[in-house]
């Protein structure tokens, strides 16, 4: 467990490399990956490297812009590095009612289909 108030999740793992994920972007800040349980045909995550007490999006301050700007850049140029050239669209399941199962922020971006609007 790192210095932080909140337990480790399996994203911490990931981060690591102590369990494997198909890891299609990297950087010293950010990390995409593949989706073990993807929704569409390309469905993979953008994730901080260190989550500086960014469980879910409900806990972004003014320190974490940078940040927040950058998850979102990576999801679109990693977007265009897997050919979403039809276009994609980009999740953030936010606590209980939003579906959020990991507790360290991350941005779905799925696509490869048409997909439906609006969600259930
Ligand atoms: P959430 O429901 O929190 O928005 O999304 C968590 C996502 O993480 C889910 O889509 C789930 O399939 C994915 N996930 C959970 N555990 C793992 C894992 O060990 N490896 C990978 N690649 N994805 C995971």
């Amino acid at each position: 467990q790192s210095a932080q108030e909140e337990p480790d999740t399996i994203f911490d793992k990931i981060i690591r490399k102590e369990i494997p994920a198909n890891i299609i972007y990297e950087d010293d800040q950010a990390l995409a990956f593949r989706d073990v349980n993807p929704v569409a045909p390309t469905h993979f995550l953008v994730i901080p490297k260190e989550r500086k007490g960014l469980t879910g999006l409900r806990r972004a301050v003014k320190s974490h812009t940078n940040i927040l700007g950058h998850l979102l850049l990576i999801a679109s140029q990693v977007a265009i590095q897997e050919k979403l050239d039809e276009g994609y669209r980009v999740i953030i399941n936010d606590g209980k009612h939003g579906g959020q199962s990991v507790y360290h922020l991350h941005l779905h971006v799925i696509g490869g289909k048409q997909l439906s609007w609006p969600p259930g």
